[in-house]
């Protein structure tokens, strides 16, 4: 823009005017473009947003007051230094027009040296504005849009995707062992690398595309009419043209590689936030597939699908949905409750955050203790609404999502967990410590050695056990333990201590997870037999009934000798 004339909208419904005042614009140096009136000019600015406009007052229908109006209430790419022509010059005359959003005026009959005077104040305007919002716009050693610009251009680009129907993608990429050639050639190389490859993206983007630097080597660029399969074509490119760079270090050349995810909004993609996190899913799996490569977020289901080898950890999540993996929920916290009833609920069920709810029972948002603790020096803490204090942001997942995405998700994020969700209401949670569980349980039904010592040791004492007796022995384990709880819960009902409720919690907390743990066990030891295909033993669906029926029964006697009390 610095370098281009600066772009003038004239708006005049008298022609002879709107001629005469041009060719003087013109001949001070701008870029002039004119309007006969209110109508035509909205369009012309919608259409390509001029720098300064110069509008008549007096029009008819739509005047120069409206149309300033008008400018004020849109999202323009650029603030439009607005100057009025007119013969009013009263005090509340000027009043209405500063109130409408103009910046100046310019009285009638118009002086040519005054008009390019104000005119040239206005580009001076201009000039800094551009240069504040290049500042706060761009990333400073890349000049890519940083962040909030590529948020801006989603939120002008995201409607007119839904609108006109067509597609929108969007590509995150990450620079492979970025960490090792900062440590190997020190950080201004690594600089170096991220501008060279800023400079690569600018340079093999289309004009409508938008790059942006989306974090230290993270890159997200946006591409509006642009298909999944069109944004791997190019991004596939730009993996080449990243492979062929060399980056001159003192001693000798370096290359690099950079991993990518792609991902096109559908129908129900919520939001920018939505697309970019499974575009960053697919790139983590870029990553752990082996780094230098493309991946498409439709193709995560079937890039998940790993080889089944014998030691493949990953196997164990095969398959299998988040909601098989997920802490079922007790309850949500309801936004319109106060902190004060949530952190009675967190004591008491002893979990530190909670999915909350709106009126409707839809997902809004989630507490943590830690929420909760940045406000409790604050007067009356307790009786703020959850809402006001809880984070928004909250990661989700549907209930038939692989497991093995969110597991992929969690290890990348300092974000303890992700929210299961069945039509928008949360029914579990994902965190560290459920998906440790599952592992541990799996491993254990799947007798890998080294998982639980006294397992181990049964395993070495009882090696003539056929294969169905591993499952039947943890399950009756952990009925015994599950036994174990309830009798000492019933124990202390029988008693009057101070410290009854807070037992209850814990010993229902812990019988909580000895139930996940036993639901855990049975699924396996299923899988098990499933897996033992050629076994002529009970060819049930729900494998040998055995260990199940032994499960149950110690389980049912063990809530009998509960309800006794
Ligand atoms: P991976 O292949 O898994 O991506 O490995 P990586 O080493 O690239 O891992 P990661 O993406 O986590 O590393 C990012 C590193 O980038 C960490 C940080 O020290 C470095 N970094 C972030 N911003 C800058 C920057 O502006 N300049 C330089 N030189 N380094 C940066
Ligand atoms: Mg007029
Ligand atoms: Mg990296
Ligand atoms: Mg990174």
């Amino acid at each position: 823009m610095s370098h281009s004339l600066p772009k003038v909208l004239l708006v005049d419904d008298d022609t002879a005017m709107l001629r005469l005042l041009a060719k003087w614009l013109e001949a001070g140096g701008f870029d002039v473009r004119r309007a006969a009136d209110g109508y035509q000019a909205m369009a012309m600015i919608e259409a390509d947003c001029p720098a300064i406009l110069v509008t008549d007052w007096e029009m008819p229908q739509f005047d120069g007051l409206d149309l300033c109006r008008w400018v004020r209430a849109q999202n323009l790419p650029n603030y439009v230094y607005t100057i009025f022509l007119t013969v009013r010059c009263g005090s509340q005359d000027i009043v209405r027009g500063l109130e409408a959003g103009a910046d100046d005026f310019v009285k009638k009959p118009i002086d040519r040296d005054e008009l390019l005077a104000r005119m040239r104040s206005g580009t001076r305007v201009m000039e800094l504005e551009r240069r504040l919002c290049t500042a706060a716009n761009t990333d400073t050693l890349t000049s890519l849009a940083n962040r909030r610009t590529l948020f801006d251009q989603f939120s002008r680009e995201w409607p007119r995707s839904v609108r006109h129907h067509v597609p929108l993608s969007c590509v995150m990429l990450d620079i492979d062992f970025f960490k090792k050639i900062n440590d190997t050639y020190g950080h201004p190389v690594g600089d170096e690398v991220i501008r060279q490859v800023g400079a690569a993206l600018t340079a093999g983007v289309r004009s409508s595309d938008t790059p942006a630097r989306y974090g230290g080597e993270e890159f997200c660029v946006l591409m509006p009419e642009t298909t999944e399969e069109q944004a791997v074509q190019w991004a596939e490119r730009m993996r080449l043209r990243l492979g062929i760079l060399r980056i001159a270090t003192g001693e000798k050349e370096l290359t690099i590689s950079a991993s990518f995810g792609v991902a096109q909004r559908l129908p129900d993609t919520a939001s920018a936030e939505q697309l970019i996190d499974w575009a960053d899913q697919a790139l983590v799996v870029a990553k752990r597939s082996g780094r230098d490569r493309v991946v498409p977020y439709t193709a995560l289901n079937q890039k998940l699908q790993l080889e089944n080898t014998e030691n493949d950890p990953a196997a164990i999540l095969r398959g299998v949905p988040a909601r098989t993996v997920m802490t079922t929920l007790v309850a949500p916290l309801r936004q319109d409750d106060t902190v004060g009833s949530a952190s009675n609920y967190f004591l008491r069920f002893r979990i530190n955050s909670a999915p909350v709810v709106d009126a409707t029972g839809q997902l809004v948002g989630v507490l943590s203790e830690k929420d909760v603790m940045a406000i409790m020096l604050g007067r009356d803490w307790w009786s703020t609404k959850i809402k006001d204090v809880m984070k928004k942001n909250v990661v989700c997942y549907e209930e038939e999502t692989p497991a093995l995405a969110v597991y992929e998700f969690l290890c990348r994020v300092t974000i303890r967990g992700a929210v299961i969700v069945k039509q928008g209401r949360p029914t579990g949670v994902i965190t560290r410590s459920s998906l440790l569980r599952y592992f541990m349980n799996a491993l254990a039904v799947n007798r890998v050695g080294g998982v639980t010592h006294d397992l181990d040791a049964a395993e070495a004492a009882l090696s003539s056990f056929a294969h169905a007796d591993c499952p039947r022995k943890r399950i009756s384990q952990t009925v015994r333990a599950l036994a174990d709880e309830i009798s000492d819960l019933n124990q202390r009902m029988a008693g009057d201590s101070d410290d009854l409720i807070p037992c209850v919690v814990g010993g229902g907390s812990r019988i909580q997870e000895l139930v996940n743990d036993l639901l855990a066990i049975s699924r396996y030891a299923n899988e098990l037999r499933d897996r033992a295909g050629d076994d002529d033993r009970d060819p049930s669906p729900f494998g040998d009934p055995a260990p199940m029926q032994q499960g149950a029964a110690a389980l049912l006697a063990a809530m009998q000798l509960a309800e006794q009390g």
